[in-house]
This record gives C-alpha cells, sequence and structure tokens, in this order.
C-alpha cells in the first residue's frame, strides 16, 4: 500500500540548459517542484503537483520514482515542457536567463489528487500566485503552509501575490525579491514590511551566505554550508525550501524551534544538491551522509 502524503509541493518542471563557467548541459532535469520534491524525499512521503509535455522523457519521470516521490499529482498535457536555459557569471552568483518557453506551463492548471488534500504540510512553490491561491482552495485544513515566490511575480502580480501571501504560514524569498517587493534595502526592514503581510514567519535566502528567519518575536541567522567548490546552483533555493519543509513534516511540528533544526536540514541537502548539475547528486545521496555533514555543519556553526 502507499505511504499516505505528509507534504504536497506544487511548482514548475523545467527542461533546462545551464551554462557556467566551465561547463554546458543541455535538455536536463530542472524545474523548482523537482529540485523541492527530490530533497524532501530524505525525510518524508511528498506528492508532486505540476505538468509536463508529451515530450517529457520517461527517464526524467524515473528519476522522481526511484526517490519514491509520489507522482498522481503529475499532469502531462499534449505539446511541449517548459524550457528554461540560463547562463552564469564568473563569480557563480549572478546568473542571466537566455530564454523562458512556457509551453504547455502556460496552461497549467493545479488539480491536486484527493490523496494530496489532507497532506498536513503544504510548499507552494514558484508558480503563479492565481495558481497557488487555486491550490490552497483545494487542500482541507493544512498545519503549515509555506509559499515561495520570484522577481516575476512581484513585477507583474504583486496585488495577487500580497494576497495569497496573508493565507500562508511562512514566506520564503531570496534577498533581491525581499527588497523589490517592500522597497527596503535593509533586510531587517523588508522583513519587518513582509511579516505584516499576514505569515507568521519570513525567510530571506542570501545564496552563498545562507538564511534569515524572522518572525514578531525571533531572529535566526544560518550560514551556508562552505563548499570548496560546486557545479550548479540552480535550485539550490528550492532544494533549501523542499528539504526545510521535508524535515519539519517528518517531525511533525511547526514551532520556532523545529523550524530552526528543519533550516539546517535543508542547508545541507542544497549544499549537495549544488555539487552537481540537475539531480544527479541528489539522486546518489543518502540519510548517513546527510547527517554526517549535518554533524560537520553544526561543529562549525557553534559559537
Ligand atoms: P532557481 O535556481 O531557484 O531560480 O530555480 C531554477 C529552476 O526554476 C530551473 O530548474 C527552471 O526550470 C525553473 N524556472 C526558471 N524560470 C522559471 C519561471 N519563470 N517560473 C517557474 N520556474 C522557473
Amino acid at each position: 500500500m502507499s505511504q499516505a502524503i505528509n507534504l504536497t509541493i506544487v511548482g514548475s518542471i523545467g527542461i533546462d540548459t545551464i551554462e557556467t563557467p566551465t561547463e554546458k548541459r543541455e535538455e536536463i532535469l530542472g524545474g523548482s517542484v523537482s529540485y523541492a520534491c527530490a530533497a524532501a524525499s530524505f525525510f518524508t512521503q511528498s506528492g508532486m503537483v505540476g505538468v509536463v509535455g508529451t515530450d517529457f522523457p520517461q527517464t526524467f519521470r524515473d528519476r522522481w520514482t526511484k526517490m519514491n516521490i509520489n507522482l498522481d499529482g503529475l499532469q502531462t498535457q499534449e505539446g511541449k515542457t517548459f524550457r528554461w536555459s540560463g547562463v552564469y557569471e564568473a563569480n557563480m552568483d549572478n546568473r542571466t536567463t537566455l530564454s523562458t518557453d512556457l509551453n504547455v506551463f502556460e496552461e497549467f492548471s493545479p488539480n491536486l489528487p484527493e490523496t494530496y488534500r489532507d497532506a498536513p504540510y503544504l510548499f507552494l512553490g514558484n508558480i503563479h500566485p492565481a495558481l497557488q491561491l487555486h491550490v490552497l482552495e483545494q487542500v482541507h485544513t493544512p498545519r503549515f503552509v509555506l509559499i515561495d515566490t520570484m522577481d516575476l511575480w512581484i513585477n507583474i502580480a504583486k496585488e495577487e501575490l500580497t494576497q495569497v501571501i496573508g493565507k500562508c504560514d511562512m514566506l520564503t524569498l531570496n534577498e533581491s525579491e525581499a527588497q523589490l517587493f517592500t522597497g527596503e534595502h535593509s533586510l531587517m526592514q523588508a522583513a519587518k514590511a513582509l511579516i505584516k503581510l499576514g505569515p507568521d514567519y519570513v525567510l530571506i535566502k542570501k545564496g552563498g551566505n545562507g538564511s534569515m528567519l524572522y518572525s514578531r518575536d525571533d531572529l535566526f541567522l544560518l550560514h551556508a554550508y562552505p563548499l570548496d567548490t560546486f557545479a550548479d546552483p540552480t535550485g539550490a533555493g528550492d532544494s533549501f525550501a523542499g528539504g526545510l519543509m521535508g524535515a519539519l513534516a517528518a517531525s511533525g511540528k511547526t514551532d520556532a524551534e523545529a523550524i530552526r533544526q528543519a533550516m539546517v536540514y535543508g542547508s545541507v541537502v542544497a549544499s549537495f544538491g549544488v555539487e552537481e548539475f540537475s539531480l544527479d547528486r541528489l539522486q546518489r545521496l543518502d540519510r548517513d551522509q546527510i547527517d554526517q555533514r549535518l554533524n560537520q555543519f553544526r561543529a562549525i556553526c557553534r559559537i
């Protein structure tokens, strides 16, 4: 019998072409929900909500199945899968999008299988806020909802985004998006402005510089796990948030201390993810390796 879904995750599924200063990979598996479900798979049973076209390779689907990700919420529509390509600058921080072909993603209407609607944890990954709202309308009474977003929606759908953020427990976005959304340069000011939209927690991602968890009565700063080298930062934020939600769902808790612990897990899984392209590293990862790095990380961070 299949396991009950503990965490529902919705987001994009992309076939990516990525160029870094040292390597170019074409037509590899990407998308926010792909990274997030893979990262969550080490901790809990997740269900994927997304759309692919009829051109989507079976080998990509098999990669998710091998990670025990439930695919009942995956739709296949006539047409081509969403494609995205980007190039990284020498510092690997700045990235330019070269092309975005929405394809079947343009008409995506997330429809949750009945078995996903009772999942206590929900991660609304980066898609149009109207679709995030549509997902929220289908779930029964989730205990904890995390919402992610990107600059595109802040620029073109801020009103809808504001509305859906108000219905979530935690908002995550990266540093520049927090500044864009609020017009505040200081991250503390930005977090204070964002918390007024309604969530209990605001989690600001700072790439290789870690993350900041802000709530009305708590502040937590976490560094990123220091890596010597890495291959591809694409999807790091999604792996971080997916790992965090997976670990939180596994704990069965939703308090600030549990979120802090889950952030550490998310950070460790994301650090493995960027060592290779696509899901290549996560696919070969196991829980022992995660726990080993987690212990090293704790030793480095103690003050
Ligand atoms: P990140 O590195 O967190 O920005 O996530 C990268 C992933 O997001 C890639 O695998 C892309 O397939 C996907 N992506 C790129 N552009 C978009 C978009 N406009 N909407 C949703 N997903 C996207």
